[in-house]
């Protein structure tokens, strides 16, 4: 069975995501680690550019650069799900650090949430 977000990350990224999602901890499965040619063991998550966002991240146009072939933890996550969303859709996200930490003190009400788009909802 294939897993894929629904999300519109086209979509989100005009909304204001800021992409703030590509910042989470990217667990890799077994399956999708790489073997490390000098014998260590192979890294289980993605790595993290010097700005916090994942290395596949292309920020000239906040697009993936693997999305085709993005980890399984990508393709199964929905931010419309995650109370983060709702943050970094109103307010500048400078860490994740920072954007949990607001979000323990401001709560915005799931019928105020902002939802972005599903995949294929112009067709609708
Ligand atoms: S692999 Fe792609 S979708 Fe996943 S965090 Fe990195 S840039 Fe974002």
């Amino acid at each position: 069975m294939s897993v894929r977000s629904d999300v519109d990350c086209n979509k989100g990224r005009e909304i204001g995501c800021q992409t703030y999602c590509c910042r989470l901890l990217i667990r890799l499965e077994p399956e999708e680690r790489i073997p490390q040619k000098n014998g260590l063991p192979s890294p289980s998550f993605v790595e993290k550019n010097e700005s916090g966002y994942c290395i596949h991240l292309d920020r000239e146009n906040n697009l993936c650069d693997i999305w085709h072939t993005r980890p399984k933890v990508c393709r199964q996550y929905s931010c419309n799900t995650d109370p983060l969303l709702q943050i970094a859709l109103r307010e500048p996200v400078t860490s994740m650090v920072a954007l949990v930490k607001r979000e323990q003190t401001l709560f915005i009400p799931k019928e105020k949430f902002i939802q972005i788009p599903c995949c294929g909802d112009d067709e609708l």
